[in-house]
């Protein structure tokens, strides 16, 4: 087959990049309120314009006939949308999705864990910004360290393997606790993966002196631990690292001092069906008005087609413009 006609079957943007990922938020709404996240007074879209399972589904669909493999399912606190479970069967029966995976914070995860298994989910990620439970329920403003902790210890016993802890490492409030999170990780088996602090916070307090860099988060963990970098797959968010004689792995997104835009292969749907191809980019695209005026299947394909080829090139060639970071949408709307 050409290059063109494989095109045809592919979503693919200007830059020649390949969406293979669909990362979708289920709700905006959260039970936390993390302080890098939700801004003061949240606005959560009306009920009736979030997205119903028949919606989603059609839509994962219609994009796993483009070749998108990999969904993975947020928020807001996808956990606390009624239900999750039977929107988690439903994608399993989608042709073409191989792997269905979630972000959460954690606090429903000790009772809903062996459910979410028995649906078919196959990946958990956990936010765990710190280990101290008093800072923890400060950032959050919920009381809910133990709880959490509890669902990432429950989500591994009823067999998910390489749990995944996010943190965001940022200055002044966490990066004391680099070195906490790389022995949880060596120790524990986990995943652990720190996440460089990012201008979409609803409160908008970022600035790059609140930064860490990857660089000094790997080079804390160097200093203590004996650590190889793994071969990075292609589209990775991450650069991943095990201990040589541990058993855990850890990543670092550097998604401020190291961008991976150049093989980007992941796009966005927002709750209320606004496809968000780049998160750096205001750009966004409204399907669910398609989906509730009676488009065909191959309407809402073209469109998709059109969107992802309009993806903004990435923060990459901000920085290298060296254009300033700006805030653009808080994380809380495209689940990161
Ligand atoms: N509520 C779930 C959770 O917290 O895992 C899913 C949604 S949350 C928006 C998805 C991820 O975005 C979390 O790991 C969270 O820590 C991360 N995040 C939120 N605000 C961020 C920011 N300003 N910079 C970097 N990551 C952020
Ligand atoms: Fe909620 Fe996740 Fe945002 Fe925290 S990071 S406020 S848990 S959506």
């Amino acid at each position: 087959m050409h290059d063109s006609q494989e095109n045809e079957l592919r979503l693919v943007d200007f830059y020649g990049r390949v969406a293979r990922k669909l990362r979708i938020s289920v709700l905006d709404k959260c039970n936390f309120r993390c302080n890098f996240c939700m801004p003061e007074t949240p606005e959560w879209i009306p009920n009736e314009k979030i997205l119903s399972f028949e919606e989603i589904s059609r839509l994962v669909r219609i994009f796993a006939g483009f070749g998108v493999d990999r969904v993975r399912l947020s928020g807001g606190e996808p956990l606390i949308r009624k239900d999750i479970e039977k929107l988690i069967s439903q994608l399993t029966e989608v042709e073409g999705i191989h792997r269905i995976g979630i972000t959460t914070n954690g606090f429903f995860l000790e009772e809903k864990a062996s459910n979410l298994k028995s649906a078919g989910l196959q990946s958990v990620t956990v936010s765990l910004h710190s280990l101290k439970p008093e800072r923890f329920s400060f950032v959050t403003q919920v009381n809910s360290h133990a709880k959490v902790l509890k669902g990432i210890r429950r989500a591994k016993e009823v067999g998910f393997e390489n749990v995944k802890i996010n943190a965001v490492i940022i200055r002044g409030y966490n990066d004391d606790e680099i070195l906490d999170f790389a022995g949880m990780a060596y120790h524990e088996g986990f995943n652990m993966r720190f996440i460089e602090y990012m201008p979409f916070d609803g409160k908008k307090q970022w600035g790059i002196n609140k930064v860490v860099s990857g660089e000094e988060i790997l080079s804390r963990i160097r200093d203590r631990y004996q650590i190889v970098p793994l071969e990075r797959e292609p589209g990775s968010t991450a650069i991943n690292y095990k201990f040589v004689n541990g058993g855990g792995e850890f990543g670092i997104i550097t998604s401020i001092t190291r961008p991976f835009c150049s093989d980007c292969d992941r796009i966005r749907l927002t709750a209320d069906g606004k496809i968000v191809p780049c998160l750096f980019d205001q750009h966004e695209y409204d399907v669910a008005g398609l989906l509730r005026n009676g488009a065909t299947d191959r309407e809402i394909a073209e469109f998709l087609k059109r969107t992802v080829k309009l993806k903004a090139p990435g923060v990459e060639s901000l920085l290298k413009a060296s254009a300033e970071l700006k805030h653009v949408r808080p994380m809380y709307r495209t689940g990161g």
